[in-house]
Parts: structure tokens; sequence; C-alpha cells
């Protein structure tokens, strides 16, 4: 049989980690990485933090899960401190971004349904957008790579370019049901949108009750030195996907809304076995204990601020390989002159973790916990690699 028992669909790579502490990660033969990489923007507080470790062990010891046939009173107490800490008003917990995603939409859609006006039912996405590998969610993107042999997609989604307002309030016809964005692009290569563009689509929403859903999976959770992007640009979204940092590793996610943008979302329009189960909460719980204090969200600011300053010091000295740096606190991309996807790879034999992204960028998304000494390692090996790194010849 040539298949292998784990279904090949990631591209692995030699790196088989099997212990975690801190900002390290350590593989099956003992080498040590330093983990800029947090498993894709989800390990916030690191790897083994206390705090969220014995939240989920007592947690396991108690309660594991039960039927949302029954009472939450663990779903209630992390919905009301994200409703208290949020623009939304009630929150649907689910198990991955890519379901987050799918809340949203439904919600947005079920809005205008509410409403009497059932054909206001397509989002207007953006170009180079990553919002999951659902059916739904692939067809909300216009990346080939991601919908190459899935067809037939789902309609419902108008594809324009990014940051481009006059495009998205082109596209707007009398089926429009709002707009889905990620404020800052994270697999499309760390790309903020701009405020006027932001802004823009708020006002346009506000002006023709449409509804404004952002996608924060990747850029959220005190990512960006604030709890959520959208707070960097002033705006309140109508209806919010949020993943990967809420659970710190553990597998949740959320859909938030206003109270106005959840009206279509009564009894039995929604669903999920396991979304917002006992164990979840705890782990929810546990993160937001850490992420959502001034001083850590400062921390995560200062750190941002050196991380960034100590990368844009270091580009002039190997201006044959990278170009500048992009994103804001701790989810940066270093733009690359070259194929990012194998200079991530060098780096991950020399034991330094990050990702690339689309674009020729290599993203940096260390765990929020990193101090001075892990800037200071990071950038020093970096740029040892990046000295002694022979550009492959097809990626020249
Ligand atoms: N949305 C964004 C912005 C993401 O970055 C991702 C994952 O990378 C998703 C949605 C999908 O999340 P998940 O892989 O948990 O389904």
């Amino acid at each position: 049989m040539a298949i292998t028992p784990l279904m090949p669909v990631y591209p692995r790579s030699p790196v088989r980690p099997v212990r975690g502490e801190g900002v390290y990660l350590y593989g099956e033969q003992g080498e040590k990485y330093l983990d800029f990489a947090s498993g894709i923007a989800v390990n916030l507080l690191g790897h083994g933090h206390p705090h969220l470790t014995k939240a989920i062990q007592d947690q396991a010891a108690t309660l594991i899960h039960v039927s949302n046939l029954y009472g939450s009173p663990q779903g209630e107490a992390l919905a009301q401190r994200l409703v208290d800490t949020t623009f939304a008003d009630t929150v649907f917990f689910t198990n991955s971004g890519a379901e987050a995603v799918e809340c949203a939409i439904k919600t947005a859609r079920r809005y205008h349904h509410a409403k009497g006006q059932p054909q206001k039912h397509t989002l207007i996405t953006f170009s180079n957008a990553f919002h999951g590998r659902t059916m739904g969610t692939i067809s909300a993107t216009n990346q080939e790579k991601l919908r190459d042999g899935f067809a037939p997609l789902l309609p419902g989604f108008t594809v324009v370019d990014f940051d481009d307002l006059d495009a998205a309030l082109d596209a707007v016809t009398e089926h429009t049901a709002g707009f889905l964005l990620e404020p800052i692009q994270g697999e499309g290569g760390i790309r903020p949108a701009s405020p006027e563009f932001i802004k823009g689509l708020r006002k346009f929403c506000d002006e023709n009750d449409l509804m404004l859903v952002l996608d924060e999976v990747q850029c959220g959770y005190g990512r960006t030195g604030k709890m959520f992007a959208y707070e960097h640009y002033g705006i309140e979204p109508d209806i919010m996907a949020v993943a990967k940092g809420i659970g710190g590793g553990f597998p949740l996610g959320a859909c938030l809304a206003t109270e106005k943008a959840a009206a279509g979302m009564v009894i039995g329009t929604h669903g999920s076995t396991y979304g917002g189960n006992p164990l979840a909460m705890a782990a929810g719980q546990a993160v937001l204990d850490v992420v959502n204090t001034p001083e850590f969200l400062d921390h995560v600011t200062r750190m941002g601020e050196r991380l960034r300053g100590a990368l844009e010091q270091m580009i002039p000295n190997h201006d044959d390989l990278f170009e500048s740096v992009r994103g804001m606190g701790l989810i940066l991309g270093i733009k690359m002159k070259t194929d990012s996807r194998a200079f991530v790879g060098y780096l991950r034999e020399q034991g330094l973790l990050t990702v690339a992204a689309g674009d020729n960028v290599l993203r940096v998304l260390p765990p929020l916990i990193i101090e001075e000494e892990h800037v200071t390692e990071f950038v020093e090996r970096l740029s040892e690699a990046a000295r002694h790194y022979d550009v492959p010849q097809a990626a020249a």
C-alpha cells in the first residue's frame, strides 16, 4: 500500500516535536527548536504554561464533555467574559477557525433572512484571503490552490481585491449581505488592511444595513498588542470569527456577534456536538486570565516593537534576502526577495521555527510570553542563518 496511515495532505517537515517548554520545542532525538511559529499563532502562552496545563488537568478530572442538550455553566461563564471584553453580545463556541467562520457566514445570511430579505445572501470577500478548509470557507477565497479539485463550490461569495475600497463597494448588489475579511491577512502574507479601507466598509455597512464580518482567527487574541485587531482601527464589527490563540493550543474557536446581527440565530439554526464543552471552556478561561490584562497586552506591544526594531536593523545586512517588515505587535512578516518557503525550511534545519506565507513572506509568530532574551536569540540566529544561506537556483 502506497498511502500512509496519516492521510498525506501536509508537506510535513523532518521536525518531529514530542515535548515543549516555554518558547522551545524538543524533537524525538532531543533536538531543540526556538519556536517562533507557535503552532501557527496558536500557543499564545508557549508550551506547558502552568496555568493552562493545570486548568485542563483539573477540568479533565472533573467533567470533560456533556451535550449541548444541557445547560452550560462553563460556556455561559466564558461567553460572558468575551461579551464583557468585546463589541459582542453573544457567542457561539466552535472547535476550530473554519467552523467559527462558517458560523459567521451563517449568522450574516440569517440576519437578512430574519428581516425578510433572504435574497441578501452574498458576502463580498477579498483576494488572497484564507478562512479555512471547509467547503464554505474555500468558496470564500479566490486562492486556486485551496479550491482545485473541489468543485462545485458554494455560491454566495464575490471576491475583489484586498484593501481596495472602491472595488468592494462597486461589487455590492441587491444580493449583498455584507463583507468578510481578515483585518490583517495571515496566510496571504501578513498584510494589514488600511484604516481607510476598514473604516470605509464600516461606514457603508452602517448606511446600508449590511454585516461587517471580521475573521480574527489568526490576528486576534492579544497578538497585535490589543485583544483584537479591530481595536486598532477604531471600529467594531457586527460578527467576528476567533480561534487559534483563544484555546492556547486546545481546539477552540468562537463566533461573536452583536444582538442585532444574531437576530436570526434562534433555537435549531446551528449546533456542534463538541463546541463549548467544559474542557474547552476551562482552557479558554485560563488563556483569557493571562492574556486579557493591560500588563500582558503592554508586554506584547513592547516585545513587538523590540522584535520589529531588531529585524529592521538586521535587514540591511542581508538585503539580498530580505526586503521589509510588516504587521503589528507579534504578528510580523518579513517580505523576502527569494522563496520564503525554502528559507523557512533552512531555518528549521538550524533549529529555528517560523512559517512561510503568501507573497514570499516569512511569518514570525512567537508565543506572546517571549522575553527580550528570546528576541535577541531569534534575531541573532536568523542573521547567522541568512549569512550562510545559499539561495537555491530554482528560487533565485
Ligand atoms: N481564518 C484564518 C484567518 C486563519 O488563519 C485560519 C487558519 O490558519 C482559519 C480561518 C482556519 O482555522 P482552522 O485551521 O482552525 O480551521
